[in-house]
């Protein structure tokens, strides 16, 4: 890993740094808008990659639902149920994990 970052000329966004300061932005500044640590700019966590891993935690929840014996009515309330528990869990894992891009945030 070369430790020096190149400026300007880097048209490929860094994960998990500012898209306006290039700031390393720790997960535990992620919120689902928060200001940069560096420049203070809001930011946010880029749309496509949280509707992303949402949809992975709902077909897991529900996956897991279906495995468990529940069928009709059970399985999609508990399948909405717990997609909702796994998406709070997954949501700081997936940050270390898959590093999202961040964006400025309007
Ligand atoms: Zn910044």
């Amino acid at each position: 890993m070369d430790p020096k970052v190149s400026s300007g000329t880097n048209e490929q966004l860094m994960p998990m740094r500012c898209p306006e300061c290039g700031t390393k932005i720790e997960v535990r500044h992620v919120r689902s808008s928060f200001p940069c640590p560096g420049c203070n700019k809001k930011l946010c966590v880029a749309a496509g990659y949280l509707i992303r891993l949402r949809l992975l935690t709902a077909i897991l929840a529900f996956v897991a639902a279906y495995l468990i014996g529940l069928r009709g009515m059970p399985l999609v309330l508990v399948g909405a149920l717990g997609s909702l528990v796994f998406a709070t869990i997954a949501t700081p894992i997936g940050l270390v994990v898959l590093p999202p891009m961040i964006e400025r945030y309007f």
